[in-house]
């Protein structure tokens, strides 16, 4: 790997995946570093009823699965592997991946973002089995049952009023009795007479055998702590960029998501980015891949450009 390289990608989700297919097809030899995890959000999504092309859902892992042996099949070099640090401040532009530096004439950024989670027993092994971070993608699994939301920003009161759309109940947990969410998305969560505040309350702990069947909440203000059945537990606590190995040489905002301009260019010319890592609004596959395709195309433009 000590030649330079036309285009590294970093990340492999959608974004990544669709970018590394069409930079490959356009004969740009991609060097793609997957991270020790690759497939991103999709891989803890069981069923995905709503990427189009699939009339009967597709499991997410096997969409992941797909989408990188199309991205083989045209040539990208794949390795599984963490980008450390990078070096963004001239070119050719380095990455540095187990120790080892590679140059690149130009990089495209797909590292994706991850939910935040509770950290509570029970959460991580029920995933997909009743626990969700996407009420988009599992709600429709949960016709006329029990359901919680937890968080008290603008995504929890999305989550449950989308959700009233299928649960015969939704309870909204949150830990206190004040909320960043926006007044109008509050009011129409407390408008809405399938959505039950659960307030002051924490979750200790998610239950289930082979799926979820209840949650430990505790009132922080009294101490009680009971059970409160429920068929599933959407997080919708907030998300976390994967953009801090850049060390601060991309712009982001307060949240750290990359800032993007007239597609999928960054401030650094000649590296780009797409998918999760600079969207905090739409964070669907779709959405990814499409993002995915625009910075691919960008950056064979880009490259052209320098050849004349
Ligand atoms: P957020 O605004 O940061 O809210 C996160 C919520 O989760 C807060 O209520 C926080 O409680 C709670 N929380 C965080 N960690 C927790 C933990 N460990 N245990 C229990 N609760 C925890 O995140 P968001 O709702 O994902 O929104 C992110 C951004 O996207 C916001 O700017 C939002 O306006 C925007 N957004 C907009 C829309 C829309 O307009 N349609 C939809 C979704 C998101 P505390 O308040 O107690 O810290």
């Amino acid at each position: 790997m000590s030649a330079q390289h036309e285009v590294v990608i970093i990340g492999a989700g959608p974004a990544g995946y669709t970018a590394a297919i069409y930079t490959a097809r356009a004969n740009l030899k991609p060097v793609q570093f997957c991270g020790y995890q690759p497939g991103g959000q999709l891989m803890t999504t069981t069923e995905v009823e709503n990427f189009p092309g699939f009339r009967h859902g597709v499991m997410g892992p096997d969409l992941m699965a797909e989408m990188r042996a199309q991205a083989e099949r045209f040539g990208t070099a794949m390795h599984d592997k963490d980008v450390e640090r990078v070096d963004f401040s001239k070119r050719p532009f380095r990455v540095w991946v187990e120790g080892e530096e590679i140059t690149a004439k130009s990089v495209i950024v797909a590292t994706g973002a991850k939910s935040k989670l509770l950290g509570v027993p029970g959460e991580e092994r029920l995933m997909g089995h009743g626990v969700s971070t996407c009420a988009t993608c599992d709600g429709a699994f949960f016709k006329e049952k029990k359901i919680s939301v937890i968080g008290g920003g603008d995504s929890a009161m999305e989550e449950a009023s989308f959700l009233t759309r299928f649960g015969s109940k939704v309870y909204l947990i949150h830990r206190s009795e004040t909320f960043r969410a926006s007044k109008i998305m509050l009011k129409r969560a407390q408008d809405n007479p399938k959505i039950e505040f659960v307030l002051n309350t924490v979750v200790e702990e998610a239950e289930g055998a082979k799926k979820l069947e209840a949650l430990r909440i505790r009132n922080v203000k009294t101490g009680l702590v009971r059970p409160l059945l429920t068929d599933a537990f959407f997080i919708a606590i907030g998300h976390v960029p994967t953009t801090g190995f850049l060390g601060g040489q991309l712009k982001t905002d307060e949240n750290g998501y990359l800032v993007t301009h007239d597609g999928a260019k960054t401030n650094v010319e000649g590296v780009f980015a797409c998918g999760d890592c600079q969207d905090h609004v739409y964070r669907q596959a779709v959405t990814a891949a499409g993002s995915g395709c625009m910075a691919a195309l960008d950056c064979e433009r880009w490259l052209e450009a320098q050849h004349h």
